[in-house]
């Protein structure tokens, strides 16, 4: 079969079905829905406060001043931690990578973060930024029913698992 008409007949049941779903009023919506479509993917649903929040998570001119003495905590975590600014610039801005960015603040104390807050020059919510990543990546990691065993792949056994790294 062609791949053309292969795709058109998918999203042609994929309508169907669910229009025939919602007629019914089975099966699940809102937030229930999305976190059921989009939990794999590591993308937790955001309120209209984080929403308003993560407009501001963009500000960083990657000038590098929040890493100025990070070199040993990036030396000891072997590659896990690669410094604040990685974090606020690609860890922040990309969900998937919560987990991972989760993992990195592990090495960084908070009192250390807030300090980087006061320094940068960019006035980015540094703190406010990295308790965001930490509660949406325990979001997604925790508060989602696990499916049984026997219907997990062994990836998805182990995204179940958040290793937020050592304590500070
Ligand atoms: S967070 Fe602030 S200090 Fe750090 S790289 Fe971005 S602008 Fe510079």
């Amino acid at each position: 079969m062609p791949g053309r008409l292969k795709a058109i007949l998918l999203l042609t049941w994929a309508v169907l079905r669910t229009a025939f779903i919602r007629l019914l009023g089975v099966g699940r919506a809102g937030i229930a829905a999305f976190r059921e479509n989009y939990d794999a993917d590591r993308l937790p649903p955001v309120s209209e406060a984080e929403r308003a929040a993560m407009s501001g998570f963009g500000r960083c001119i990657a000038c590098g001043v929040c890493d100025r003495g990070e070199a040993e905590r990036i030396a000891r975590s072997a590659g896990a931690y690669r410094g604040v600014m990685a974090i606020v610039l690609a860890g922040g801005r990309s969900m998937p990578d919560f987990h991972a960015a989760a993992k990195s603040l592990g090495f960084v104390p908070e009192s250390v973060i807030r300090s980087k807050e006061v320094d940068c020059p960019a006035d980015v919510p540094i703190l406010q930024i990295t308790r965001f990543i930490r509660e949406k990546a325990a979001e997604v990691g925790y508060s989602v029913p696990p499916p049984a065993v026997s219907e997990k792949r062994p990836s998805d056994q182990a995204r179940l698992v958040v290793d937020t790294g050592p304590a500070s």
